[in-house]
């Protein structure tokens, strides 16, 4: 099977069995998919839902986020992973946004990746979610399922991972592609054993052909 026919397999497969797929983080607006994915560092998505409600009755807005201090906030977010950076994070993302982008979240990934607690994976996340921009957010999963499926070769970074995946998707598909291999990632080709029985994917993943080669 060539690349192409691997790329077109997976993604034939995926539109037919995950048409809707989408982020499980919960989200009424921009504001609060951002504060979400900050959140959602090092996180999982579980937690993070049951940690948002509560920030964002306190702090509804952009403008009530940059006004909050750091005592205030640290409680609501002390479950979760890394706290005190995402507190410091978030009141700092809240104040660049009202000071530097007049209260308006940034629509690209340059813009985004200027505010505190926002990388390029997340800021891909935003623009893609929200915007249906072609970017791709490579976590852990999508660089794992990617590589084990064969869509990249020998990608070292998440970044190469990205523009392998980018270059052989169509532009359209990119945005919902990169929840395909997400949603995959964390329930079917999980990292430590993943559940290949159960995987429509098997006759054009590398990773499964070579396990079959193997017996
Ligand atoms: S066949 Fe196995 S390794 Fe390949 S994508 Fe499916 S679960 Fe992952």
């Amino acid at each position: 099977m060539t690349k192409k026919e691997r790329f077109q397999f997976v993604i034939d497969w995926f539109e037919k069995h995950a048409p809707n797929a989408e982020t499980e983080l919960m989200y009424d607006n921009p504001y609060q998919l951002l504060v979400a994915v900050i959140l959602s560092a090092q996180c999982t998505d579980k937690r993070v839902n049951m940690t948002t409600p509560a920030i964002f009755e306190k702090y509804p807005d952009i403008p009530a986020l940059s006004k909050a201090t750091f005592d205030d906030l640290f409680p609501l977010i002390r479950s979760i992973s890394y706290p005190n950076n995402k507190t410091k994070h978030l009141i700092g993302m809240a104040n660049m946004v009202m000071e530097d982008f007049n209260g308006e979240i940034p629509e690209t990934v340059p813009e985004l990746v200027k505010l505190p607690g926002v990388g390029r994976k997340t800021a891909n996340v935003i623009t893609s979610v929200v915007h249906q921009q072609p970017n791709m957010a490579v976590d852990t999963h999508v660089f794992r399922v990617a590589a084990r499926i064969g869509l990249t070769t020998n990608a070292k970074t998440p970044l190469q991972t990205e523009l392998q995946l980018i270059k052989m998707i169509p532009e359209e598909k990119i945005y919902i592609a990169h929840h395909w291999l997400i949603l995959h990632g964390r329930y079917i080709c999980v990292a430590r054993s993943p559940k290949c029985g159960e995987c429509g994917l098997r006759p054009a993943c590398k990773y499964y052909q070579q396990l079959i080669k193997a017996y």
